[in-house]
């Protein structure tokens, strides 16, 4: 959705509240997102303040089963419309009034997500050999034997 954000910059104390879901293009592993949340003016600064709820529908890094995650993540900014010597990650520059929020909430959660997301914390994942899921199954293969181990098992004996 937009927001028109021009009234609220020009008005102290103005706020401007938000509650809608969004879906997210194709091929994203986040499909749509709940946001809550509003864009308010306390004495002349404009700051963005959301909850987001969107679920994570992807698969395992380690082993490719699906993982589905319900999540939240809050999406915080002061918005600017210039920037001064004071630059600070936490300022959002606005490039139009006529305000995309979709884009920001989207940036924002994509961004929180893991780099990394497996299906449980121990994961075993996939056999190297065979294939085979190690969480669902002991496959039994063994790594070839290191020849130099070999050896220096020869030689000990
Ligand atoms: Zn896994
Ligand atoms: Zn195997």
């Amino acid at each position: 959705m937009f927001i028109e954000l021009e009234p609220i910059f020009n008005n102290e104390g103005a706020e401007k509240s938000f509650s809608y879901e969004f879906s997210l293009e194709d091929g994203e592993i986040v499909k749509s997102i709940k946001a809550k949340g509003s864009v308010f003016n306390r004495t002349g600064i404009v700051s963005l303040e959301a909850q987001t709820e969107f679920l994570l529908d992807t698969a395992c890094d380690r082993c490719a089963s699906p993982v589905v995650r319900s999540m939240k993540v809050p999406v915080s900014h002061i918005l600017v419309y210039q920037l001064n010597d004071e630059d600070n990650d936490d300022f959002y520059l606005v490039e139009d009034m006529h305000f995309n929020l979709d884009e920001l909430i989207r940036e924002d959660v994509l961004l929180s997500l893991p780099s990394k997301i497996l299906c449980r914390e121990d994961c075993k994942g996939v056999c190297p050999f065979c294939g085979a899921n190690l969480n669902e199954t002991d496959c039994g293969c063994k790594a070839p034997a290191d020849p130099r181990l070999e050896a220096l098992k020869q030689f000990l004996e």
